[in-house]
């Protein structure tokens, strides 16, 4: 990679095209220097996601569910063809060790890969079938279907920063296999490793004209140009999908929207755990905490246990956080990297503090860790900050303030009407995960926190190295959480399609009825 800064195109109306000037620098977190440049500043919008609808959504609806797989398939790839040069940019623009980047290059490679499977399943079908055929009246001959039909707008998909491979490739799978094409936006701050991706798959060839589209820069007046035929899925902070489900032209025509937002997930160490539970819930705490320096959205916030356990939880802890090196990515010893700007390192030590004051900080904290041959002037690392409360309960901050950074909270509980009732203080998460060994007390949880939650995931000792992990959203599971969170779904296989699809009822005869559903994929 060359040293100079380089000035992100957008790829927009068939061309790639640059902004104006610079919006945003993106800069190597642990050096402080600038790598590239973005800016979305007089690029034609409406332009753009007209050309989207008009040349990639005819093309992409021509195909039947095989035939777009058979595209999925080819856009992995072109991207497996190209990986190496990836992992560099990962590493330089969000601060990533090579496991980081393996979650965010691989999983958005493996959730194209999973779609491109799962389509290949669908046959020659460009519908989908919702439901059995209904009787609607006396006679036989008139009955009704549920069709999920692929919307004719543009997938605007908004995305965040910390997952500049993933997060473009787990919603842009789902949407070209409804057959919608795709107008991405990542965070402009981590947008170098996206607009490479993208380069290379126009590049190749591999996609119709129109049906992946990229904005690299600010969303400028996008909002201002969407119509009731597109949808928008969105991830990122709650304060930013405010502002979008308020936006006066999403309200007016009434745009789809999809929220995948922030969440203070918990972890719950179950009453009487064995030892083997125990040492699981540990290791994928102190996992969840360091991966990707906390920067996911997943990520194990709140650490719940009972509270004659909560000292030997605090020991076992501190014995893993002081095994984990920080530094320079790029040294082979380092085992946390940088979170991915000074913005995101301040507002995490804004967050550290707020909780602070209602908790003991066992190890780490508000302010930048020393590391040698690092300037803290220009870097942006946070040290693993472990808290504990001595009371969940009088303590606020830790059940509303995602630190979005390596740091979590012990929070010790009483019984377990008192954990549950703690752990849906969160308002609504991603995911919970719940270690022990008692199927009673798993089925319990599984009612007293699945309202609250998008996903459960239950550690018995048996599955401790199986599992695939609380933090690691897999395609084949549903993706989203309630409240909080935003009230999304993405992924979950078939299920993800429903998005980008408009369900309706088709009244008519048997007979026609009967035809159409020769062109649909039955859901069940
Ligand atoms: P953010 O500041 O809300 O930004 C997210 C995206 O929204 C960026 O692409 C940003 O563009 C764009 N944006 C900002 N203002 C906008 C506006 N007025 N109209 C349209 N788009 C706008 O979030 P972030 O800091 O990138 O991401 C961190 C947050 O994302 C955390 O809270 C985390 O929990 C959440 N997250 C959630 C999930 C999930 O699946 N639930 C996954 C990952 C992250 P610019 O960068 O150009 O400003």
């Amino acid at each position: 990679m060359s040293n100079a800064p380089q000035a992100l195109e957008s790829y927009l109306s068939g061309a790639w095209r640059r902004g104006d000037g610079t919006e945003t620098e993106l800069v190597d977190p642990v050096l402080g220097n600038v790598l590239a440049t973005a800016s979305a500043r007089g690029l034609d919008l409406k332009a753009a996601l007209d050309y989207a609808r008009k040349a990639g959504g005819p093309a992409l609806r021509a195909l039947s569910f095989v035939e777009r797989a058979k595209l999925i398939g080819a856009v992995a790839d072109v991207l497996v063809a190209n990986r190496a040069k990836y992992e560099a940019m990962a590493i330089a623009n969000s601060g990533n060790t090579k496991i980081d980047a393996a979650i965010d290059i691989d999983g958005g490679i493996g959730t194209l890969k999973y779609y491109a499977r799962l389509g290949g399943s669908l046959g020659g079908a460009t519908f989908l079938l919702d439901e059995k055929p209904v009787r609607l009246a006396k006679a036989e001959n008139f009955q009704a279907i549920h069709l999920l039909a692929p919307r004719h707008g543009v997938a605007v998909h908004i995305n965040a920063f910390n997952f500049p491979s993933w997060g473009l490739w787990e919603k842009a799978a789902v949407s070209l296999l409804a057959g919608v094409p795709v107008f991405a936006k990542p965070a402009s701050s981590t947008a170098l490793l996206t607009h490479e991706m993208v380069r290379d798959v126009i590049a190749a060839k591999v996609l119709p004209d129109g049906a992946l589209n990229l904005l690299c820069g600010s969303a400028g007046d996008l909002l201002d140009q969407v119509t009731g035929d597109d949808v928008i899925a969105f991830t990122g902070s709650s304060e930013t999908a405010g502002r979008i489900l308020k936006h006066p032209n999403v309200l007016a025509r009434g745009v789809h929207v999809n929220i995948e937002a922030d969440s203070v997930n918990a972890a719950l160490l179950g009453p009487d755990a064995s030892q083997a539970a125990f040492d699981a819930f540990i290791k994928e705490v102190s996992r969840e905490m360091t991966v990707k320096a906390g920067q996911k959205c997943t990520a194990i916030r709140r650490v719940f246990a009972p509270a004659a356990q909560a000292d030997a939880v605090a020991e076992a802890l501190l014995v893993r956080l002081k095994k984990t090196t920080l530094g320079d990515p790029r040294n082979e010893s380092t085992r946390m990297g940088p979170v991915v700007t000074r913005a995101q390192q301040a507002a995490a030590f804004d967050g550290i503090g707020k909780i602070a004051r209602e908790a003991q900080v066992l190890t780490g904290g508000a302010t930048a860790p020393a590391i040698d041959g690092i300037d803290p002037a220009k870097s942006a690392f946070v040290a693993p900050t472990l808290m504990r409360l001595a009371d969940g309960n009088s303590a606020n901050a830790v059940h509303d303030t995602e630190v979005f950074g390596p740091a979590a909270t012990i929070i010790p509980y009483k019984n377990e009407t008192e954990a549950f009732a703690l752990v849906a203080r969160g308002g609504g998460s991603l995911v919970a995960s719940v270690y022990g060994d008692d199927r009673a007390f798993f089925a319990r949880a599984v009612a007293e926190l699945g309202p609250s939650h998008g996903r459960l995931l239950m550690v018995e000792p048996s599955i401790a190295d199986a599992h695939t992990g609380h933090g690691i959203v897999m395609p084949q599971c549903h993706h989203g959480g309630p409240g909080r969170a935003g009230n999304g779904e993405e992924l979950g296989g078939l299920h993800g399609l429903r998005l980008y699809h408009q369900r309706l009822a088709v009244q008519g005869s048997t007979d026609l009825l009967t035809d159409l559903q020769a062109k649909a994929f039955a859901l069940h």
